[in-house]
């Protein structure tokens, strides 16, 4: 399996003329890379002027994804954007219960598990992101935390056929630069992966498990090597092209 290098543009940046200038970078940086999948998210009114270009001759490799989804199919959700709208502008992977919506928002995990089901009945791939707060790490619960996201993240997930993806994002990492030892997300993934396989059995082998916080191109490739993620999920590093390209190529 390829490792995938997921960029999450967040609510960046302000003009899509500035998208389309940081997406034509990337594109020509990292628009083929044969040893990795890249996926760029961007806001969602940028997703199919940018597709456009990804496509333009000469085409790009490069994968879409949102940064959310709605999950009911159709009706009066003002501001809401459904799975179908995401499919028909070719849009493959959703980013799920990102720390900003839980805690910005106040998405709960029922919240979250909703939108991952209709994210997997539309054939689309849920990136379902887990990660626990500073106060909760220092107050021994990472594990309670993680399990509990987990848990009530895939419930009602069917065991077969069910393609999806688990980010795991600790929150004191996400912007503050501050990032884990690759030796404490090593420890981390063995226990995303036992609790997996208490759900999906032997299907877990199918689910990556990829990284995300503060990840830089300095950092990036230690995430992979030494922790064994099988990608990275890139903010911030993300809205700078050549960062962005050297976090790639380095995989
Ligand atoms: C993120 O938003 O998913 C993220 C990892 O952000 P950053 O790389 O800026 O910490």
């Amino acid at each position: 399996m390829k490792p995938l290098i997921i960029a999450n543009w967040k609510m960046n940046p302000a003009t899509l003329a500035k998208a389309k200038k940081l997406f034509s970078a990337v594109k020509k940086g990292a628009g083929n890379s044969k040893n990795v999948k890249v996926v760029i998210c961007p806001p969602f009114p940028y997703i199919a002027p940018l597709s456009g270009i990804a496509n333009a001759q000469p085409k790009s490799k490069i994968i879409f994804g949102a940064q959310d989804c709605f999950w009911q199919a159709k009706g009066a959700f003002t501001g809401e954007v459904s799975t179908a709208m995401l499919k028909s502008i070719k849009v493959k992977y959703v980013i799920i219960g990102h720390s900003e919506r839980r805690h910005l928002l106040n998405e709960t995990n029922e919240i979250i598990n909703k939108k991952l089901l209709a994210t997997i009945g539309a054939k689309l791939i849920p990136i379902l992101c887990v990660g626990e707060t500073e106060y909760e790490k220092k107050s021994g619960k990472t594990k309670h935390v993680l399990k509990k996201q987990i848990d009530a993240g895939l419930k009602d997930v069917s065991k077969q056929n069910s393609k999806l993806i688990l980010a795991y994002e600790p929150v004191w990492a996400i912007g503050t630069g501050k990032h884990p030892t690759s030796e404490y997300v090593r420890s981390i993934s063995i226990l995303l992966n036992r609790e997996l396989k208490n759900i999906f059995g032997k299907q877990t082998n199918k689910i990556p498990i990829i990284y995300g916080g503060s990840v830089n191109s300095k950092n990036g490739l230690t995430y992979i090597e030494k922790a064994k993620m099988q990608g990275l999920l890139v903010g911030n590093a993300s809205l700078k092209a050549k960062e962005f390209i050297k976090i790639v190529k380095n995989v």
